[in-house]
């Protein structure tokens, strides 16, 4: 869905609000880290686990936002994105017949990576326009055959953030039922409203818990696919024996670049944050006064808004012919649920707000032309 719509921009020179990549480049400091480490050599292979300056820096990382003290040479290990990060876990762990159990809507790389190692996708449902899980339906979703509980918080596709009970809730069940938690956190420095809480950090969750994030979302530098994991050792060892043979390693002077990225001062992190968030309000709001119902995301790239007060009820259908009669593109959330389960969503539209503000300004005109 990402592909088609982003090619349907490209065709139809549409504002592009489908796939969720940033319109400008991230901090300089990055850049110039990059462009140094292919001048000064590191473009050969790096070692499998990472390079070591990005290892340390993930480490310090954890440590400095959540208190987490990991041991780099064991605890971390670089991935090709956070895409090979959740590929490389599911296929360690997941056998066939296991039982996954994602919230849904949720990433479309989730439902695909678990039913390719064979595993059953269990889903719990979040409701538009609060996304808030219920309890009683977590707690039947897991059982005896959940092999692994997948967290994602800071949503995506809804910019939700889980409470610290809803995480407790989680690792109790991790508990009770012997699974592991797999949290994919990229959004983590991408929050507006409220906290992050990594699940790792709650009582009892780490020793069962491998961690995701990404330097995609934070440094602007999606297309550098420098991703990592983090856990306990035994955990992230089984996840390096699956990743050996997957990509072995990737980005050797994109690592050393977003070492430094990693490194950056708090203002760095807060100031992208709250730039997101007028850039969120902007297409809220633009969004309202072209006649759609969005609910208003705590985190993330994403805005979900519901086109039924415009009189759609298909919002694929809308989605393709959004280009053409107003040029702007946006995904529909169904391509985030399973075909057996669309109904509550079939009206919703996701549109990304990670775009210059001049870009969000042409973009909420254009569609205030619809109504
Ligand atoms: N997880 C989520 C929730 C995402 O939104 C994305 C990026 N769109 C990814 C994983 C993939 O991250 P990466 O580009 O680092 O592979
Ligand atoms: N994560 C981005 C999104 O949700 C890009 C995903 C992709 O292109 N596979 O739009």
């Amino acid at each position: 869905m990402f592909a088609e719509m982003s090619a349907l921009a490209l065709a139809t020179g549409a504002i592009n609000l489908g796939q969720g990549f940033p319109d400008e480049d991230g901090p300089r400091e990055v850049l110039d880290a990059a462009r140094d480490a292919i001048a000064s050599g590191v473009n050969q292979y790096p070692p499998g686990p990472g390079l070591p300056v990005l290892r340390d820096a993930i480490a310090r990382h954890q440590q400095r936002w959540y208190g987490l003290e990991l041991d780099p040479a064991r605890e971390v290990l670089v991935t090709a994105g956070a895409t090979e990060a959740l590929a490389a876990t599911l296929l360690a762990f997941v056998d066939v017949g296991d039982e996954v159990v994602t919230f849904e809507p949720s990433y479309d790389a989730y439902g695909a990576v678990i039913a390719r190692a064979g595993g059953i996708h269990r889903t719990v449902p979040l409701r538009f326009p609060d996304w808030r899980p219920g309890a009683d339906e977590l707690r039947a979703a897991v059982t005896d055959r959940t092999r692994v509980i997948l967290v994602n918080s800071p949503h995506n596709p809804t910019g939700a953030i889980l409470d610290d009970a809803t995480l407790d809730l989680i690792v109790e069940l991790a508990h009770r039922h012997d699974a592991l938690i797999v949290t994919d956190e990229v959004y983590e420095h991408l929050v507006f409203d409220g906290a992050h809480t990594p699940i790792a950090t709650r009582p009892g969750a780490w020793e069962r818990t491998i961690s995701i994030s990404s330097g995609g979302k934070t440094f602007n530098t999606t297309g550098w696919k420098i991703g990592w994991l983090t856990g306990p050792a035994d955990l992230v060892t089984a996840v390096l024996a699956v990743k050996q043979y997957l990509t072995f390693v990737n980005g050797a002077p994109f690592q050393p670049a977003i070492a430094a990225g990693l490194d950056l001062p708090d203002g760095f992190f807060a100031g992208a944050a709250a730039e997101l968030a007028a850039r969120r309000d902007l297409l809220v709001g633009g969004l309202r006064r072209a006649g759609f119902d969005p609910s208003v995301p705590a985190s993330g790239y994403f805005v979900v808004a519901d086109a039924a007060p415009l009189g759609v009820d298909d919002g694929a259908a809308l989605c393709r012919e959004l280009p053409h009669r107003a040029g702007v593109v946006g995904v529909p959330v169904t391509a985030f649920v399973h075909p057996s389960r669309r109904d509550g969503v079939r009206s919703l539209v996701r549109f990304a707000f990670c775009k210059r503000r001049d870009v969000l300004e042409t973009a909420v005109e254009r569609l205030s032309g619809l109504g």
